[in-house]
């Protein structure tokens, strides 16, 4: 799958055991000059669904210079990963089909 975000596509792929460079196991990364982003394979589907908003979170704030640090992106995504897992009318195609 893949994820467009502005002007950019982002490929998404899965890796088992990805961490960060101290060793810190990770739910998902995103690599801002190769437009990849990779999420940890054994996982739920929330979890990834989360890290997925997480990893979105952080583009959107590279893309358009907002500054956020590692807790406001950690808090948002998970707000909004809840909030659009609740509420069927903050999926735009469930939206417009309803
Ligand atoms: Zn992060």
């Amino acid at each position: 799958m893949s994820i467009a975000i502005g002007p950019l596509i982002y490929e998404e792929e899965q890796h088992h055991h990805l961490v960060s460079l101290t060793g810190e196991k990770l739910h998902g990364q995103v690599e801002h000059d190769s437009c990849i982003i990779t999420y940890q394979a054994d996982q739920s589907d929330r979890m990834r669904f989360a890290a997925r908003w997480h990893e979105v979170l952080h583009i959107i704030d590279v893309l358009y210079s907002i500054n956020l640090d590692e807790d406001q992106v950690t808090c948002l995504a998970s707000a909004i990963a809840a909030a659009v897992i609740q509420n069927k009318s903050l999926n735009w195609n469930e939206e417009r089909n309803s």
